[in-house]
């Protein structure tokens, strides 16, 4: 037999167990449970979808150009992982005839999402987002309930200390006479540029705007602001969100270097950070409006709005903070045969779990290394039997606090334990 290393996880990749998934439980509850009180329904969508999907609406995105995970699947279908929901979210509204019910369809998501990046502390190849979509309503009111959704979640789960950021990116009324003015300032200072600045420049300049690269930052102030230069209905629009998030007392930012680098994003842009972050520090939590990404899939026109939150990101934040979870025991109610008697051990265990989780301790060993493993799983209680006691179908019920024991029936267990 050849010897083999065992195998690990991929690169990038990680596993979450069970001490951990105590406060991601947390988090994900918290997540259903706000967007059930604002009227959010839960959808679940394929981790695999057309790479033609997914290409059409994240091109010239690192996610989508850099990041992606495509393959061939074993009938010759080019596909993807997804590396964000929202693309396989309005695809389903569509086809699964959300559009035809009431409207915005108000829907939440949780799940994996997958990107092909540089493995580093909080971010991973997979990772997980608790997404949330309003599709099929135009009014910017939808943009405050899905900011405040957002807010209340990470308030929710103990992150109370938040910046929130916000900005506009117009239409594509608006929008292209904007990035002209974008051009024709950056285009004296392009020598001054890094690389891939001066690429965007020409094909999509709003993206100068987010640069983070150093020798690129001390132009940004001067650019033209898309605020400045917004159509009426724009401009109307990002006075009601305004006006709304005042109304709710929710603080903001105006932030005009936040945009997204994408044609079907109109309007609204914001993100959430833990108060003090730097700037290169990931959002908690980014949406904004995507009025024109139904018709990017070639469905009917269809306005949208929505946002990704990082549970990575969350639940590391929680654990920093000291969030406290006390990890649920195994089981409540530990069964420990002294002897060969699976079968009794097992029949009592199954009367048990009727009111109580039970775990038996099936192991070959002596009932004093039982009681000691029993102790380091912080069951409650124990039952404790020999095969004479099996015969007379009685057991000893130990509470694991105090120490007490006494003999019980079986058949009384499910009563004695309720
Ligand atoms: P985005 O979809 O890039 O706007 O990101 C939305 C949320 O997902 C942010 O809160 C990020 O923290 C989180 N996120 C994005 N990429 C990763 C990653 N590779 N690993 C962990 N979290 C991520």
């Amino acid at each position: 037999m050849p010897r083999t290393e065992p195998i690990k996880a991929v690169r990038g990749v990680r596993d979450i167990l069970p001490e951990e998934r105590a406060l991601w439980r947390v988090a994900e509850r918290a997540a259903a449970r706000v967007a059930h009180r604002f009227g959010y329904r839960e959808i679940q969508t394929p981790v695999i979808e057309h790479l033609e999907l997914i290409e059409r609406v994240g091109e010239d995105t690192d996610a989508v150009s850099k990041e992606l995970y495509r393959f061939e699947d074993r009938g010759g279908r080019q596909l993807a992982l997804r590396p964000e929901a929202t693309a396989g979210v309005v695809r389903a509204y569509f086809e699964g005839g959300l559009n035809q019910g009431p409207q915005p369809a108000r829907l939440y998501l949780i799940g994996p999402m997958f990107r092909y990046d540089r493995p580093q502390k909080g971010r991973y190849r997979q990772f997980f987002q608790f997404n949330v979509e309003a599709i099929g309503g135009a009014s910017p009111a939808v943009d405050v309930e899905v900011i405040e959704l957002a807010r209340a979640w990470l308030i929710e789960v103990g992150l109370d200390k938040l910046t929130l950021e916000l900005n506009t990116i117009g239409d594509d009324q608006c929008r292209p006479a904007y990035l002209d003015l974008l051009r024709a300032y950056y285009r004296p200072l392009r020598d001054k540029l890094h690389k891939e600045c001066q690429r965007r420049l020409e094909i999509n300049p709003l993206r100068l705007l987010d640069c983070k690269v150093p020798q690129c930052q001390p132009f940004k102030s001067g650019a033209p602001k898309m605020t400045e230069h917004l159509c009426e209905p724009c401009a109307s629009a990002w006075a009601v969100v305004r006006k709304l998030l005042d109304a709710a007392g929710i603080e903001y930012n105006l932030n005009p270097y936040l945009v997204r680098g994408l044609d079907y994003y109109t309007r609204t842009v914001f993100e959430f950070y833990p108060s003090g972050a730097s700037g290169q520090q990931d959002a908690l939590a980014s949406g904004g409006r995507y009025d024109g990404l139904a018709a990017a899939e070639s469905w009917p026109s269809t306005p949208g709005v929505g946002f990704a939150g990082g549970l990575d990101r969350v639940t590391e934040l929680m654990a920093s903070e000291g969030e406290e979870v006390v990890p649920e025991p195994a089981a409540d109610v530990i069964v420990l045969p002294d002897g060969d008697l699976v079968a009794e051990a097992a029949e009592i265990a199954r009367l048990i779990r009727v009111v109580r989780s039970a775990s038996v301790d099936y192991e070959p060993r002596s009932l004093r290394a039982k009681m000691r493993a029993a102790d380091k799983v912080d069951a409650l209680w124990a039952v404790l039997f020999n095969a004479d006691e099996a015969k007379r179908r009685v057991a000893q019920l130990r509470d694991m606090r105090s120490g007490e024991q006494r003999e019980v029936m079986w058949s009384d267990l499910p009563e004695l334990l309720a």
